[in-house]
């Protein structure tokens, strides 16, 4: 192999044109939508509209003329197919921690008399800080952390929710969802998940797996920008029975009768709390077009592509260099994420930025190298690994240049 073979599979990949549609600086390899998904121009030009225009000109009036208010279940439509769910069972507003909180009190609510929020090791550390707000806050609620492999096992008649990240953040190991909510729901148990970094890159179906709430990011692989708006996941059967926390306006049945009781909305639409941010809404909304007519079983064919690639690249180019790969080497067991351990991570990744490969680093020695399959191609992966190589094998990585710790990693 080599790089003209790359770059046959680029001319070959049926998603090619679709990076057409984003903007990547020249020169830039980007490995890092796994935590801040690229910029299409056709954002920034909605963001200009929204503000100047419909902001500017047709002031509040806007929410009916310019179609605000729909804006939340607009995109929801979008989201939906994406999660194998109904745009119904989807809310798309605040962030995906407020969701998770959302999600995780009114699951604990549907199962009175049982103590326990399970979790894993591997969770996304503020996934468990919620969690544990969660249990401060409801009386008889304690979270309970356990090993992976012990999740099962400890699945029994105290547990309320089991609540799981699909993709493991440090290593881009994947959970097997639609045993584990079997097993949740055999112990009586429901489960929120947070597919932060499995929508848009890997297999979801919420209904296929029976699941009962889920919450997730749209800033990573939907492109939909920093701190762009979360989804929380409903599962319709459960509809009746929820009772969102956040009694909002905006999640009320009626929220221009200005009613002096509260009625829940239909579906998820009562987790909808307050005023939806209208300008990311509109930026996600119009991130998320990219998606109309792909076949999301080739997006996660391509991720698997992609990923397996780099793993064998590195095997093959970094032999004895120091860096050993951390992520599931089983296609099927990881997301669309490598992870690399290195002594030096932080140093190897600073230099690597600055020659224009951008992935990121977790504490204590993991690099982490994202394959948005829409906009990364497989001549970049060759590249990439080329950058790895000509960093190692310089130790550039040692200079004093590199050995700061920025505040964001
Ligand atoms: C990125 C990510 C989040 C982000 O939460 P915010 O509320 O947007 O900061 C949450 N959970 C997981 C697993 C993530 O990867």
């Amino acid at each position: 192999v080599d790089r003209a073979d790359a770059a046959a599979l680029d001319a070959a990949d049926a998603l090619a044109d679709r990076r057409e549609a984003f903007r990547l600086p020249d020169g830039v390899i980007y490995l890092d939508g796994n935590s801040l998904g690229a910029l299409q121009p056709a954002v920034a030009e909605r963001i200009r509209t929204v503000v100047t225009d419909e902001w500017g000109e047709g002031l509040i009036r806007s929410w009916n003329a310019a179609g605000w208010v729909s804006l939340p279940h607009q995109v929801a439509e979008r989201i939906a197919p994406l999660l194998g769910a109904t745009s119904d069972e989807v809310a798309v507003t605040d962030s995906t921690s407020a969701n998770l909180f959302k999600a995780l009190v009114a699951a604990r609510r549907l199962r009175p008399g049982r103590r326990m929020i399970l979790t894993d090791d591997r969770n996304f550390p503020s996934d468990v800080y919620v969690a544990g707000g969660v249990a401060a806050l409801l009386a008889d609620t304690e979270v309970v952390v356990v090993a992976s492999d012990e999740v099962e096992d400890r699945l029994a008649d105290d547990v309320a929710v089991l609540t799981l990240t699909h993709v493991d953040y440090r290593t881009g190991g994947l959970h097997d969802a639609a045993r584990l909510t079997a097993a949740a729901h055999r112990a009586g148990a429901l489960t929120v998940w947070d597919l932060s970094h499995s929508a848009g890159a890997v297999a979801v179906d919420l209904a296929g797996w029976a699941a009962d709430l889920a919450v997730g990011c749209t800033y990573k692989y939907l492109n939909g920008g920093p701190g762009a708006p979360a989804y929380l996941y409903a599962a319709r059967r459960h509809h009746d029975a929820l009772d969102a926390p956040i009694r909002g306006w905006h999640g009320h049945a009626a929220p221009f009768d200005f009613s002096a009781d509260y009625a829940a909305g239909p579906g998820a639409d009562r987790f909808l709390g307050g005023t939806p941010p209208i300008i990311s809404l509109a930026a996600l909304d119009t991130a998320l077009a990219v998606w109309d007519g792909v076949d999301v079983d080739a997006v996660v064919d391509k991720s698997r592509r992609l990923t397996d690639a780099f793993i064998e690249r590195v095997d093959d180019r970094l032999a004895g260099l120091g860096v050993e790969v951390l992520s599931p080497r089983d296609r099927r067991d990881r997301g669309a994420q490598v992870s690399l351990r290195h002594d030096h991570a932080l140093p190897v990744m600073q230099a690597l930025i600055a020659r224009g490969l951008i992935g990121d680093v977790r504490p204590p020695d993991v690099l982490r190298f994202g394959f948005s399959p829409l906009y990364v191609r497989f001549v970049d992966v060759w590249d990439a690994v080329e950058r790895l190589h000509d960093v190692l094998v310089s130790r550039v990585f040692e200079s004093p240049t590199y050995q700061q710790r920025p505040t964001v990693t």
